[in-house]
């Protein structure tokens, strides 16, 4: 399961902005450095096209690694790519072909480069490659060039026929006319998934998951293999093309010797060096486990590699490499080909584990009625990883916390791993744009400290809310689970319970003093973050008319909303207009703001402590739920006008091993800026499979 996939990227995490360029940021000497790296000069954000932003993320801390761990990731990440076609393929019969020809036309094509045509036609190309195939990755919908039929036509004849994908004794007169409709006309192949419950969904949707069925031919099928009482069910059809031939119902299988062989026999290959170089037992096993399900296709190995994968806790190093999830399946239940390669993040995981230790000091000295408080209190522990490679369904956009297996009953009887993923949140964080940041605050200091500190701060207030925040207080003797006694208000109260714990410690010295933080400058960063967030950025999502529905939307409306009325009388939180009217929300004083925290923390703890249902409605409906119709009319226009796109995904780092001979002595991480050049290098490299499989 993704447990998440950023779709509107001014919306991360809990810190909502961040500077896009870094490179003469300067940072306060002290341990918290090594969090964000002497000097940060990468470069996050690359290009803007249609409705996405291509970023970069950093594989931080890799050069630090044992080479025999570099050596072993090196392995996977090639695993990983090895397996790049089958998503193509999956997610649309023609999904090959029309790269094939994209990539002949932008490698080769002899006329202009420069015109305004070619600009539409890469801008198409770069579309498909973002999406993997023809369609939206997100919407599912088909897209279609913005240049002419003609015009393509003409690309098509002036570059090398050598290289396109023309099947026996096709001329690239009869291949133009046979890809034009695949590539320009909106009715052939209209959507990838549809999930319209009146027409039939796996007729109406364009996945080459099946072909030539009904949707009851599918369901039947299926329903035939269910073993009744079977306590430990494979998931039937996960790895299968389901077609007729010869008017029969047959599987295809993907492994080796079967459908997608060639791309899976590379991926079988690169597993099987990695597990020589595997770091333990239990990664072997596991590895070993996945080798044979590739090699017989049998779902009874998967589930047993599964179980082997949650089982090993110790590695540093892991991977999701398999059929994976089943989004692109109207039916729920093939999987799509991905890859996420990772490792351990050192230094988040201290970062967590320095504020863990502290969690019974945290509780002991909260704003909580002491009845409330937890006598032995655990932080709870978050694993965050450093991501390597990705591929398949997870590249170019890619989750930001994954949680898998997806099998219930494995999930119940062996348990599952959940993870963050560290390195690519920063990375969002810090390709948020600048202008954004200026837009929003007009206090000099706020801007700069939030540009300077903001990535920081939202991944401190993150780990705090996890691993204090959620452990903290504890229910009086007799009074229910929260979602008994709280109800439909219970998320909202308690992501709003551990965003106070995380909020109110978050310009306390303790955090410089166990060395997480660099100073309290940082803190307050998050205060401007959240205060500015919750009162007006974040109505950016919700469309005209609509209020405030999300948990954590309303928690944080819910927060900044009671702080900035508690506060008027003093003036802690003051809301201004500039000359052109444009509405700001300033802090003026840190600590009195903290102190408003401090006290709504303590009443939702009691409120939680005791089941007070009208209470927390109460804050919930008259703090979290309406929206003033001006101001978010106002934030709207102001969002929009800066013209940030939706939706983003990443290029790949490029590992390069350092060879003695035959040897691996060391791999060395580059980060390549251009996109198309990434995409024609993998698919020159990667590309496995034949055109039609
Ligand atoms: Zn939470």
């Amino acid at each position: 399961m993704k447990l998440t996939r950023l779709i509107v990227i001014a919306f991360a995490s809990s810190a909502f902005f961040s500077c896009g360029n870094n490179a003469n940021n300067k940072h306060d000497k002290s341990n918290a450095d090594s969090i964000v790296a002497d000097v940060d000069t990468m470069k996050y954000f690359v290009e803007q096209f249609a409705d996405i932003r291509v970023l970069r993320y950093k594989i931080t801390g890799f050069e630090q690694l044992a080479p025999k761990q570099k050596e072993m990731l090196y392995y996977l990440s090639e695993a990983a790519l090895a397996g790049r076609d089958i998503i193509w393929d999956q997610n649309y019969k023609f999904n090959l072909t029309v790269r094939k020809t994209l990539e002949t036309i932008a490698a080769s094509y002899k006329g202009d480069k420069t015109s305004g045509d070619w600009n539409k036609f890469m801008e198409y190309s770069k579309r498909v490659w973002f999406s993997n195939g023809i369609h939206h990755h997100y919407s599912s919908s088909k897209f279609t060039p913005e240049c002419s039929k003609e015009y393509f036509s003409e690309l098509l004849k002036n570059s090398d026929a050598t290289t396109l994908p023309l099947n026996q004794g096709e001329n690239v007169e009869a291949f133009t006319k046979r890809i034009t409709p695949i590539i320009f006309d909106p009715t052939v192949a209209a959507k990838r998934v549809s999930l319209d419950p009146k027409s039939d969904l796996i007729k109406s949707s364009a996945t080459n998951f099946y072909e030539g069925v009904s949707e009851k031919e599918v369901t039947d099928f299926y329903k035939k293999m269910n073993v009744p009482n079977d306590k430990t069910p494979p998931s039937y059809g996960l790895n299968t093309k389901l077609m007729k031939e010869n008017g029969k119902l047959v599987e295809k299988t993907w492994k080796v010797g079967g459908m997608y062989s060639a791309a899976i026999e590379k991926i079988v290959y690169w597993l099987e060096k990695a597990n020589a170089v595997a770091e333990n037992d239990a990664q072997k096993k596991a590895i070993n486990l996945l080798i044979e399900f590739y090699k017989t296709g049998d779902l009874k190995k998967f589930d047993e590699y599964c179980i082997a994968w949650v089982a090993d806790n110790e590695s540093a190093i892991d991977v999701v490499n398999g059929f994976i999830e089943v989004y692109g399946d109207p039916l729920g239940r093939k999987g799509s080909f991905e890859s996420v390669v990772s490792v351990k993040d050192m230094e988040a995981s201290k970062r967590i584990a320095a504020i863990g230790d502290q969690a019974q000091w945290f509780e002991d000295n909260s704003t909580l009625i002491a009845e409330h408080k937890k006598k032995n209190v655990k932080g709870i522990s978050a694993k965050v990883i450093t991501t390597v490679m990705e591929s398949g369904d997870a590249a170019p956009t890619t989750p930001i916390g994954i949680n898998l297996p997806n099998s219930n009953w494995i999930r119940q009887d062996h348990g599952s791993k959940s993870v963050n993923l560290g390195n690519i949140v920063y990375a969002y964080e810090k390709a948020k744009s600048p202008s954004l940041i200026n837009e929003f605050y007009i206090n000099e200091d706020m801007n700069k400290r939030v540009k300077e500190y903001g990535a920081l701060a939202g991944a401190l207030h993150t780990d705090m809310h996890e691993v204090i925040g959620h452990a903290s207080g504890q229910i009086n003797l007799g009074v229910g689970d929260p979602s008994e006694t709280l109800k439909n208000y219970a998320n909202a109260l308690e992501e709003g319970r551990a965003d106070l714990v995380a909020l109110y410690y978050i310009i306390d010295q303790k955090l410089i003093d166990i060395g997480v933080m660099p100073s309290i400058e940082c803190g307050k960063s998050e205060y401007d973050n959240y205060i500015t967030n919750g009162l007006m950025v974040q109505l950016a999502r919700l469309k005209p008319g609509d209020n405030v529905e999300e948990a954590h939307m309303r928690n944080r409306q819910m927060i900044a909303k009671w702080s900035l009325e508690k506060g008027q009388k003093e003036n802690v939180i003051e809301r201004k207009k500039s000359p052109e009217g444009k509405t700001y929300f300033v802090i003026n004083d840190y600590n009195k703001l903290r102190t408003l925290f401090g006290e709504l923390l303590r009443e939702i703890q009691r409120i939680k402590s005791e089941g007070d249902y009208e209470a927390g409605k109460n804050l919930i409906e008259n703090y979290g739920v309406k929206v003033d119709p001006e101001l978010h009319k106002e934030v709207l226009e102001r969002y929009n006008r800066v013209g940030i796109a939706p939706y983003a995904g990443f290029i790949q780092p490029k590992l390069v091993p350092v060879m003695e001979g035959d040897k691996m002595v060391d791999v060395k991480v580059e980060y390549p800026i251009d996109f198309v050049k990434q995409m024609l290098e993998f698919g020159k490299t990667y590309g496995y499979l034949p055109t039609i499989n």
